[in-house]
């Protein structure tokens, strides 16, 4: 929804301005009086200072502090075509809960810019997950990954940009999301496309292969391609989009199964040092936390009451549902 919650004036009126860029006039941040988006310049501000003189900036030079006080993330004004966006003010560790948003009870801007989740941007590479929770109208916003201080925290509108091309990705968007904009001008459309898109399909092919040995419990399978395979997989850096985003949603029953033969696989020829396997293991047990948030694990009795049914009871369900309430 970001895209479309923009402000391109006044919005000295919602927030606090604080130029960043100016490093030989410091003073010059309590001088503005105005800013306002140059239409005839995309990426500048035009900044009414008070002695009646103007300057622009170039949009990275300008901090945006949103005066709630938030001490987790903020929401900053960019200009088209990336819109508003809310961004984190201080470290966020993996799995955290970040904020609970709520839906608008009407649609004024005014409403949308207090909303967090109304200003969260789509990226094909995100770094959060929502859910909602059973008979509660709030949307509950968790990091899939580290998340540094000054990081856009952004959402994947579509799940399945996460492994697709990018053509593919921006056909999703505008098929199966409200999304207006021409292009997704998140970091991994900007950037290296033909890289991306290899990095995507090489990782969802590796996930496929993976998932393919452990849900067939295929334990040769599983000893010939832990090196290659499993262990590569396991330890995919966390800005792995198709990792992080996991993306995994549909790899059910990955982790039980997976660690099972993990330890089998421990006590036999690859002998694992302790804490390397516990690294793994635990990868593997917060890739599945993951994919139950996406699940809307704690939310959805339909989908609780299937998972249960489906997994082995020895899943640790319980393990999951309390980290994930302990958050919320
Ligand atoms: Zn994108």
């Amino acid at each position: 929804m970001g895209p479309h919650v923009k402000s391109q004036s006044n919005i000295l009126e919602n927030y606090k301005v604080r130029i960043s860029g100016i490093k030989t006039k410091p003073e010059l941040n309590d001088q503005i009086v105005t800013l306002t988006h140059q239409k005839s310049r995309p990426g500048r501000y035009s900044c009414k200072l008070k002695d009646g003189s103007t300057k622009s900036f170039p949009y990275s030079s300008l901090e945006l502090i949103n005066p709630d006080q938030n001490q987790t993330i903020e929401r900053r004004e960019n200009p088209a075509p990336h819109g508003a966006g809310i961004f984190a003010k201080r470290f966020i560790s993996k799995g955290a809960l970040i904020f609970k948003g709520e839906y608008p009870k009407d649609l004024s801007l005014e409403t949308l810019r207090k909303e967090w989740r109304c200003s969260i941007n789509h990226s094909c590479s995100p770094n959060c997950i929502s859910t909602t929770k059973k008979n509660d109208e709030s949307e509950y916003f968790f990091a899939m990954r580290d998340i540094h201080p000054g990081e856009e925290i952004t959402r994947a509108y579509v799940a399945s940009c996460i492994w697709s091309d990018k053509a593919t990705r921006l056909e999703y968007l505008k098929i199966k999301s409200d999304f207006q904009a021409e292009a997704c001008f998140c970091h991994a459309c900007v950037t290296n496309e033909a890289e991306e898109d290899k990095l995507r399909k090489d990782t969802f092919n590796l996930a496929e292969i993976a998932f393919g040995i452990v849900s067939k419990r295929n334990e040769v399978a599983f000893e010939k391609s832990w090196k290659s395979v499993i262990k590569p997989l396991l330890m995919l850096e966390d800005t792995n989009p198709v990792k992080t985003g996991l993306g995994f949603c549909f790899f059910r029953g990955f982790w039980f199964e997976l660690s099972q033969m993990m330890k089998e696989v421990k006590e036999k020829e690859f002998a694992l040092a302790d804490d390397c396997f516990n690294d793994l293991a635990k990868e593997a047990h917060d890739m599945v936390l993951r994919q139950l948030i996406m699940l809307g694990f704690v939310n959805n009795s339909m989908i609780t009451d299937k998972l249960v049914s489906w997994w082995p009871e020895r899943f640790l369900i319980d393990d999951v549902s309390e980290k994930v309430n302990q958050q919320i």
